[in-house]
């Protein structure tokens, strides 16, 4: 019988309950328990695909495609596993079939309702990950705060899994956070209170209490926490703000939370092995020479936006004992004034986007790291702006585009791919998921990856268009990863620089702390030996 933990937050959104339950994960791995992770989104959107990086920061893609919230990103970098559709639920699915089946008529005529139809659907998701998965426990994260509308059905059906799975079976934690009121210097504990009141008059009774906060809660918060709350006191967990999101792990295994779970579950009592991780995390914080890295995008004002890019920045410096500084840069305000703001940047990312807003700067990003040997790597968008500046170069004129940003570019070096014609409904139909790329050997994608083949996911429309190829390589472009066929040119570099090599996939998704991206350790051993005035005193700007 499969064991469940679900968890579910209160007071506030944004205190860390994605990192929480990653870290949970991995505490419960390191003590040998196999386990999976799901995702459950209150909100009526089918998957965040269609929305907006403002709306919902990064959209994590799963390896069969899935277009998913980035918690599933914590999930997968903490966990070191791979998710997958089933493991992310939203609100938006769970209606739809529940509504698809009302109309196929399988419900013989009854009165469709929340309770029981659409409590049992959210079950069923639950539980079909659980079977996909194989895991010994489960770690069910309910998005939003208890309180919410929306979550109402989410919380019912995980109510309702205590009874159906057997009490010995499923743990509820809830996730707080005690604010700090600076005139009285204290850590007030009334909205925990208020949030737990919350759950109970749904039926659910918290078994662990995860107190987030800025500053140390005291043993006699802890102890008002456990009396109000009804908490064991030892349950009554503090999870103060780290300095890196990776020590979470090792904070939630100290408070004794792996403990409190294999006991109530009675699971046999193996050791803690985190000490690789602690390793990590020690390397992590220790002071290091800096590698200032420049990210050219249209959301940075949102870092969540490009978050997996962040974190594989981060694995990849790790590795080779640097700090990455990133300096956020807005590529709408780079046009015409890249020359000051990338002065002093030892390497380019241009990440992933959607939109011609921003792209000329993105160009002029890519101009700038070509012209001045700059290391560059470019993930998808970051492609077709390398391919858009390299042609306007080799064909000397600005009307090289791609057709997302001019539908009437003379030469358009990156076009709509044939399956993407007359596709209309904008939700799900990108070119999604893991597909193999071939390496062509003899280039530096090749060298880096240290193989022939790579697995890369996917998520986008337009592709690089083969009628420039030949030009193009005949000027200094290199196909250096290809699809099998031959057909789709899945990396690109150029022969005359030091370091500038793009992709049309998304590698930032498949980099761990413990296992950096080829991708990513290329280009920071690179920009880590480029020498420009300033980069090491430059201010820290992130
Ligand atoms: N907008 C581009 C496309 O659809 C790039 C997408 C991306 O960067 N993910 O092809």
């Amino acid at each position: 019988m499969s064991k469940y933990i679900f968890i579910t937050g209160g007071v506030v959104s944004s205190v860390g309950k994605g990192i929480s339950v990653a870290s949970i994960g991995r505490i419960l791995k390191s003590r040998g328990i196999s386990v999976s992770v799901q995702k459950l989104d209150p909100y009526l959107n089918v998957d965040p695909g269609t929305m907006s990086p403002y709306q919902h920061g990064e959209v994590f893609v799963t390896q069969d495609g899935a277009e998913t919230d980035l918690d599933l990103g914590h999930y997968e970098r903490f966990v070191g596993i791979e998710l997958s559709q089933s493991s992310n639920v939203t609100s938006g699915q769970v209606y739809s079939s529940v509504i698809a089946q009302e109309r196929r008529g399988d419900f013989l005529g009854g009165t469709i309702q929340v309770v029981p139809h659409v409590t049992n659907e959210i079950k069923r998701r639950i539980r079909e990950v659980t079977e996909i998965s194989r895991a010994d426990l489960m770690l069910v994260e309910v998005g939003g705060t208890v309180g919410d509308i929306e979550g109402q059905p989410f919380l019912e059906a995980i109510r309702q899994m205590r009874k159906d799975e057997g009490r010995d079976n499923v743990l509820y934690i809830h996730v707080t956070f005690l604010p700090h009121i600076a005139a009285t210097d204290e850590v007030k504990t009334k909205p925990t209170q208020h949030s737990v009141n919350e759950l109970r008059r749904i039926g659910i009774q918290p078994d662990v209490i995860l107190c987030r906060s800025d500053k140390e809660i005291s043993e006699s918060t802890k102890d008002k926490i456990a009396l109000f709350c009804d908490v064991d006191r030892e349950a009554v967990i503090s999870l103060i703000t780290s300095e890196t999101i990776y020590e979470v792990p090792l904070l939630l295994e100290e408070a004794g939370l792996g403990e409190i779970i294999v006991d109530r579950f009675g699971l046999s009592r193996t050791e803690s092995d985190l000490e690789e991780w602690r390793e990590m995390v020690t390397r992590l914080k220790a002071p290091k020479e800096t590698v200032v890295i420049g990210l050219i995008g249209k959301y940075v004002e949102l870092r969540d936006a490009y978050y997996s890019v962040r974190e594989a920045l981060c694995h990849a410096a790790l590795a080779h004992d640097r700090e990455v500084r990133i300096e956020w840069l807005d590529s709408e305000e780079l046009n015409g004034v890249a020359d000051d703001k990338l002065g002093h940047v030892q390497g380019i990312v241009v990440p992933g986007g959607f939109g011609c807003r921003g792209v000329e700067g993105m160009v002029k990003a890519a101009r700038f790291a070509r012209e001045r040997g700059i290391p560059y790597l470019g993930l998808c968008l970051g492609m077709q702006t390398m391919i858009i500046e390299f042609g306007r170069h080799v064909f000397g004129t600005e009307g090289v585009n791609s057709t997302e940003f001019d539908t009437d570019s003379t030469y358009p070096v990156i076009d709509l791919s044939l399956d993407q014609r007359g596709v209309e409904q904008k939700g799900g139909t990108m070119r999604l998921g893991t597909y193999p790329c071939h390496l062509v050997s003899g280039t530096t994608a090749a060298r880096i990856y240290d193989s022939d083949v790579a697995y890369e996911r996917h998520r986008h429309r337009y592709e690089f268009n083969n009628s420039f190829r030949q030009p193009l390589e005949e000027s200094g472009l290199v196909a250096s990863g290809l699809s099998p066929d031959g057909r789709l040119v899945e990396i690109a570099e150029l022969r005359d620089h030091p370091w500038m090599v793009a992709c049309q996939f998304h590698p930032e998704f498949k980099s761990r702390p413990d296992s950096p991206h080829p991708l990513f350790l290329g280009f920071i051993g690179a920009a880590k030996e480029t020498l420009v005035e300033g980069a090491q005193t430059s201010l820290p700007l992130e």
